[in-house]
């Protein structure tokens, strides 16, 4: 499937994205002895107690309905680093600009970044700025990345979690944690922010009524945590919910069941998807979250979720079990039907 020149597949968080960084990044950069090490491919790293995550952001166009590239890179960098259960400390920014792009866009997305870092609590202490020839780039990428440390909230999750699954011995929330019987809950509604994009950029007029989704959700991760029995979290972002459980799935060794009539999804986002031929489960979001946690404590944890506004539609929509492998949706007529992940990004170019 890799060709001989990379592709926009290449980087759209499905199959084909995969295969190029097994192939290529892992084979070459992996062997360390980190405790989260490059191989486990998981939404950030863990060495000598750190959580390390680099995350570069290529959004077109830099400011759409809901947000800007600024707030989507702060976000994406402390979403990935809270769902390994940590507490963000710090981030860095490195923009790669155009020349010939205005100042005053680059204040308006400086300024939209340290609103979010505010919102966060988290500052930028260190960066890199570069500028490339007219035509050498598309306007302005931005990298983020970010530390991460253990946290009480987490010691308690995790405390909460051996109660009801004596053998759990993991530290961090990784995704080959889940187990049978782990109940799946998402904190709201699906596909906002890639079909908000898409809509925006193409002219559909969606718009009007979706708007991108990127926030920041470490403090409302960390009253989670408060509340415990939390297996693993994940940003669905490029590749969406169905990459996400196929993930979980893969590295846990463990089925997964999802019921179509559970997953929140707004009646917007469902007409475009159905209009342009695209499945919601595979669009990307930069302000939702999966959960997996323990049956005992899904009721819990849905109730803490739902006191938040990023939660308030939370829903359960499934449960890891022994019975298959894979994911598998059942849909609302009562079928059910493999959920492949997907090979790349329906949307491309949304982060
Ligand atoms: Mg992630």
């Amino acid at each position: 499937m890799i060709e001989d020149t990379i592709t926009l597949a290449h980087g759209a968080g499905g199959v084909i994205m995969q295969k190029l960084i097994k192939d290529y990044i892992v084979k070459h950069f992996g062997g360390s002895n980190a405790e989260v090490p490059l191989e486990a491919l998981d939404d950030a790293s863990v060495i000598e107690g750190i959580v390390l995550k680099s995350d570069s952001h290529t959004v077109k166009p830099l400011f759409f309905p809901g947000g800007d590239i600024g707030r989507l890179a702060v976000s994406g960098t402390v979403n990935d680093i809270a769902v390994m259960g940590a507490e963000p400390i710090a981030l860095t920014s490195a923009f790669i600009i155009e020349e010939g792009f205005p100042i005053s866009d680059f204040e308006k997305i400086i300024k939209s970044m340290k609103a979010t870092c505010e919102e966060a609590e988290v500052y930028i202490i260190t960066g890199d700025t570069k500028v490339m020839e007219k035509g050498a780039l598309e306007k302005l990428v931005v990298n983020t990345s970010g530390i991460g440390k253990r946290s009480e909230a987490l010691e308690k999750n995790i405390a909460e979690v051996k109660k009801y699954r004596k053998s759990f011995n993991s530290r961090w929330l990784v995704d080959s944690n889940i187990s049978d019987g782990d109940k799946i809950i998402v904190s709201g509604t699906i596909g906002d922010h890639g079909i908000a994009l898409l809509s925006y950029r193409e002219g559909y007029g969606f718009e009007s009524e979706i708007k991108s989704d990127v926030n920041p959700l470490n403090k409302m991760i960390k009253k989670l945590l408060e509340v415990g029995g939390i297996t693993k979290m994940k940003d669905p972002t490029r590749g969406g919910v169905a990459n996400a459980l196929n993930e979980w799935s893969e590295k846990s060794k463990i089925g997964i069941l999802i019921h179509e009539d559970k997953i929140p999804i707004k009646e917007g986002v469902k007409s475009a998807c159905e209009m342009l031929g695209i499945d919601p489960l595979e669009v990307g979001n930069e302000g939702k979250i999966l959960i997996a946690v323990v049956p005992e404590k899904a009721e819990d944890v849905l109730e803490e979720l739902r006191r938040h506004p990023q939660g308030k539609d939370a829903e359960i929509i499934g449960e890891a079990t022994k019975k298959f492998n894979g994911v598998i949706l059942e849909t609302n007529i009562g079928g059910k039907r493999v959920l492949p992940p997907p090979l790349g990004d329906p949307v491309p170019r949304i982060c």
